[in-house]
């Protein structure tokens, strides 16, 4: 740990070598006010985590001075997380309130000393006096009370004499300190209401930055670690203490950039209004942030502890792509789950040619995964496969079952398929299939060439769960509020089937579903009647998924929209005559790929706004991919006389993307501006500065510095972990805020790691 130390590590190995504290003490000092979230784990594995590198100890405190918000129930839920994070505190939890009366004594001391007084002009006042940047304020005539008077005054607001709001507190330092926080800051104001542990014992409540130095102080506290937004409040913090001229040692704060994820909010105000007003279920909504929800959702508290070892510690606010999250937990289920087969949406394969019934001993691992464990997978002349492993028409590149081509079932035989039958509307409802008793796999001596090996469950014995799909929980990068909810976060499946080894063996473990992703046996609904399972995540970065180009995509055009329209119209419509026209000249002169051509020229919308952006640019191919994708997706609910942008403006963000002046990335990003608010692109990009930066001098500076962040993760790389790969470019490309060009970034990183 000692050559790789973070900043923090750096001054308590400082000041344990200047004798400056016998012991390092830290504390976690959350207010129970709300459900702790992936913040607070980074928190919680900076200060035990500090306390244990240094055989020191952390304290758990609940900072709990505010009596209206917080309550028992978040008590528990952070000691919960805590433990379940793998930390111990020391003796009891701490409460700030169990020093309401030291704390109480050290304010009347300051007053003794004429340091501070009871102010009792209102709010607005005491707003407006307190100046403004550039304005020194002004004190209020109430300053120049004597000790006597503020120390009767006081004592009478702690007696219950006022009402809330008539006086406060407040310490006499400096009203034209640069400092604006230093402006005579409150210590204390009147607050009658009822404490979740105090009761009505008090009705003066001291505030955060009276309190917070103080309680560090009693506790014996060597490091103060609190995140960047108390940087101003540092100068309170040493103020107190200094004048009060306790018994050394005394704490001192230092302060870390907070972490913040896109695609999510972290902040328990926002996160309380999603739990009250239903948005979520519960503070443990597997959607949610919170601890508890990601450890529902079936996290790993090693996935989380890597996940703040990899974010590292740093003193610059930034943001974390949420994907790095997902890589932890991939990373580690890709070594500890089971590989079992669940269908979640299936379709009966009837297999002619095989009677009887027979169990295939199946392992539970790939062999490059070193666990061992098999289990038996009944097998019959009646399965389900996943409907859309089947495809009656496939595109080009399609390599699962068809018609023509033949498939593995995983684990067991090729089959081929030899006759469809639909219902009334043209449903497939099953597929008449052989199989080949040569095929079974491990011993396969059918010669048969096959593109793939799919999952499927046997028909009898195959049991019936409820399957929960979890997408983002906001559809924005950076989500302002409820109406950048996505829709779609949830998706419930009723009649998922999986492989009754899944069921009989006590599901307390992550799965992996083969090909669908990693799964977890939900703690709370899962019963034996209704066995539920959460999506924990899938096995590939959707993110990377979607920015893939879109030619990519289209080669394999199973995105299951694709596949629905198929199923519902059996055939699609035959194009018109001068749709035909239309598609001939996009695929044979402009070399546009069968799909895109298909989906330009049979919406009339779509291609006249392509026809129109090409007199501005002649770039078929990327213009095409654009409009088709996202031009497209805004043209379904508007008229092209709607749209914010033209066709010449998307031309012009096309020509930048062609002369590599901005990545596609970036230019996803230009869109979604372009889209809202009807800017120029060129003018976007001048404004936000989003530049592609292609030049190495600039980038290999920043690779250098992700190598040096993840010693681990070079070691792994250099010893065959060849998906790290991805991992370093994705860090990379992050660091620059996505405007480093991919294809350098790439080029370089590989020069660099090999
Ligand atoms: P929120 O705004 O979510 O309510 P907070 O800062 O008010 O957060 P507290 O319960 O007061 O939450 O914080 C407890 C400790 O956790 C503090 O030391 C705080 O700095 C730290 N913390 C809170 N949020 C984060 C975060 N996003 N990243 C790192 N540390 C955090
Ligand atoms: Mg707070």
């Amino acid at each position: 740990m000692s050559e790789n130390k973070d900043f923090l590590r750096t001054i308590v190995e400082e000041d344990l070598k200047s004798n400056k504290y016998e012991k390092i003490v830290t504390r976690f000092p959350p207010e129970p006010n709300g459900f702790p979230h992936i913040g607070h784990a980074k928190s919680i594995f900076i200060n035990f985590g500090i306390a244990r590198d240094y055989n020191g100890y952390c304290n758990l405190r609940m900072d709990d001075t505010n009596p209206t918000t917080e309550d028992t129930k978040y008590v528990e839920a952070l000691k919960d997380a805590v433990e379940w994070l793998g930390y111990d505190w020391i003796g009891e939890v701490k409460y700030t309130s169990d020093y309401f009366p030291k704390i109480y004594n050290y304010a009347v001391e300051l007053i003794k000393m004429g340091k501070a007084y009871v102010d009792s002009i209102n709010e607005e006042e005491i707003k407006e006096y307190r100046g403004t940047v550039t304005e020194a304020g002004k004190r209020s005539k109430y300053a120049n009370r004597t000790i006597k008077e503020n120390l009767d005054l006081f004592e009478k607001m702690k007696n219950g004499e006022f009402k809330d709001g008539e006086h406060v507190l407040r310490a006499k330092i400096d009203m034209s300190a640069a400092n604006m926080k230093m402006r005579d800051p409150l210590l204390y104001r009147i607050r009658h209401a009822h404490h979740f542990r105090t009761n009505d014992d008090w009705c003066i409540y001291p505030m955060y930055d009276f309190a917070h130095c103080l309680s560090d102080y009693i506790e014996g506290v060597s490091h103060s670690i609190c995140t960047l937004e108390f940087e101003n409040n540092r100068d309170i913090y040493d103020w107190v203490l200094d004048e009060l001229n306790l018994t050394p040692p005394r704490p001192y704060q230092h302060e870390f950039a907070r972490l913040g994820i896109n695609y999510t909010v972290m902040s328990k105000r926002k996160l309380l209004e999603l739990v009250n007003e239903n948005y979520v279920n519960g503070w443990d909504d597997p959607r949610m942030p919170t601890i508890a929800g990601l450890k529902r959702r079936g996290y790993t508290k090693e996935s989380i502890l890597n996940f703040c070892e990899q974010i590292g510690i740093a003193k610059a606010n930034s943001m974390v792509d949420v994907s790095q999250l997902e890589f932890c937990i991939r990373d580690d289920l890709n070594q500890k789950a089971p590989r079992v087969m669940c269908v979640l949406d299936p379709i009966k394969v009837s297999i002619e040619n095989y009677e009887g019934s027979e169990e295939i001993e199946a392992s539970y691992y790939p062999y490059d995964v070193p666990k061992e464990g098999s289990r038996k997978i009944p097998f019959s002349n009646e399965v389900y496969i996943e409907r859309e492993d089947f495809s009656e028409n496939p595109v080009k590149g399609y390599n699962r079952l068809t018609p023509n081509q033949a498939v593995r079932l995983r684990h067991a035989y090729i089959i081929t398929c030899k006759e469809i039958i639909k219902d009334d509307e043209g449903n497939i409802v099953e597929i008449k299939a052989i199989y080949n008793p040569d095929s079974k796999s491990g011993q396969d001596k059918s010669g048969i060439k096959v593109k793939s090996a799919i999952q499927w469950v046997d028909a009898k014995k195959a049991k019936k769960i409820e399957v929960r799909l979890y997408d983002r929980l906001y559809k924005n990068e950076a989500p302002e509020g409820l109406e950048d909810l996505n829709p779609n976060s949830l998706s419930i499946i009723k009649d998922a089937l999986i492989e009754p080894a899944v069921i009989t063996e006590k599901p307390d473990e992550r799965f992996q579903f083969e090909r669908q992703g990693y799964f977890y046996a939900d703690p709370i609904n899962y019963t034996d009647e209704n066995p539920v399972f959460n999506k924990i995540v899938g096995l590939k970065d959707s993110w990377a998924k979607k920015s893939k180009n879109t030619e990519e995509k289209q080669k394999n055009k199973t995105t299951p929209k694709q596949e629905k329209k198929e199923i519902v119209h059996g055939e699609a419509e035959p194009l018109t005559e001068k749709q035909k026209e239309l598609f001939n000249r996009y695929t044979n002169e402009l070399n546009l790929n069968n799909e895109v051509s298909n989906i330009l020229a049979r919406d009339e919308k779509l291609s006249s706004f392509y026809e129109e952006a090409l007199t501005k640019l002649n770039s078929p191919t990327s213009l095409a991919n654009i409009i088709a994708n996202d031009v497209a997706k805004e043209l379904k609910e508007k008229e092209i006389s709607e749209l914010k942008f033209t066709a010449k403006e998307i031309a012009q963000l096309v020509k930048m993307i062609d002369e590599e002046i901005i990545s596609s990335k970036i230019a996803k990003q230009v869109f979604e501006q372009m889209n809202k608010t009807g800017e120029n692109p060129s003018k976007i990009v001048e404004d936000k500065g989003l530049v592609q930066i292609s030049d190495p001098s600039i980038i290999l500076p920043i690779i250098d510095e992700v190598i040096e962040k993840n010693p681990d993760n070079v070691k792994k790389y250099k010893d065959g972990n060849q998906k790290l790969f991805g991992f370093f470019v994705g860090q990379v490309l992050k660091a620059t805020g996505g405007k480093a060009n991919p294809k350098v970034v790439n080029e370089l990183v590989t020069k660099k790691l090999n």
